[in-house]
């Protein structure tokens, strides 16, 4: 259990039912924090981690929203405050790809990406800071990726995203810092997660060949540096990107 008392600091996970997401969930109830899975489609994912999360003594619930939408942004942010209360930990994870090469990818790719992953961010974290300044404390996080940071060859729409978030979540930091509330990236390289089961082999070995540390991340490993930098420990720390990357970026 954490030394802080983290029960009335209630945290919100885009895309918590899986992944990334998932494991953040279950480190933020580790921690003591009441927490929303939020999902758009699979709702049996979403409510597995809540009882996981119950079953080790934890709060949590699971929120249906898709997170690109302005109205069901505003629906999710009102059932979590009816639910579990105010969003003081708003985890914005919730990422997709649809990977094409630049003069091969629909507009439609592009922008349904850019709306997913940056979109998103932009109307949870607005959502979210109203309460936050109010309460004069909050942690926002935001989970990019090193192709936002370094470009990859068929994500232009995906790493226009990731970067997009970077800047966002910069701009932010500046904006709210004096009122207690910090801003921070996680750039994770190759995790292990159905996103990256989907890549075909050819890009698996391509990937794991520039991998210094000679393998690919496991989700728990992005959500250990999601849990310290929603922690008191980390109340310093703000605008930050940090790779989660086993050296891909170096
Ligand atoms: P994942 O396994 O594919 O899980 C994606 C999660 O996002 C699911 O919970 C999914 O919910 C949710 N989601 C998708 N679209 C949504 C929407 N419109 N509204 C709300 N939720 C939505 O992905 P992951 O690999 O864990 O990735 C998580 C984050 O890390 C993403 O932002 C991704 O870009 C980033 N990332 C991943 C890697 C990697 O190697 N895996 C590397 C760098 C960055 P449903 O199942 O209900 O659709």
């Amino acid at each position: 259990m954490s030394e802080v008392d983290n029960s009335s600091r209630v945290a919100l996970v885009t895309g918590g039912s899986r992944g990334i997401g998932r494991a953040i969930c279950l480190e933020l109830a580790r921690r003591g924090h009441p927490v929303a899975v939020n999902y758009a489609t699979r709702p049996d994912a979403a409510e597995e981690v809540v009882a996981e999360i119950e079953s080790l003594g934890g709060k949590a619930m699971a929120v249906r929203a898709d997170v690109a939408d302005e109205d069901q942004v505003t629906d999710l942010f009102d059932a979590v405050s009816e639910g579990l209360g105010q969003v003081a930990v708003l985890v914005n994870n919730a990422g997709i790809n649809r990977d094409n090469l630049l003069l091969r990818m629909s507009t439609e790719d592009f922008d349904t990406v850019i709306a997913t992953n940056l979109r998103s961010a932009y109307l949870c974290t607005k959502a979210a800071l109203r309460s936050m300044l109010r309460a004069k404390w909050g942690r926002i996080i935001c989970v990019a990726s090193v192709a936002g940071v370094a470009g990859n060859p068929g994500q232009a729409n995906y790493a226009a995203s990731k970067a997009g978030l970077i800047g966002f979540a910069k701009t932010v930091a500046k904006e709210v810092g004096s009122r207690g509330i910090t801003v921070n990236t996680i750039a994770p390289g190759f995790i292990e997660t159905d996103m990256t089961e989907a890549l075909s082999d050819d890009v698996k070995a391509a990937s794991l060949a520039a991998v210094s540390l000679g393998r690919f991340g496991r989700p728990e490993e992005v959500a250990a540096l999601a849990g310290f930098l929603a922690s008191e420990a980390a109340s310093y720390i703000t605008g930050q990107v940090v790779m989660v990357d086993g050296g891909l970026a170096i």
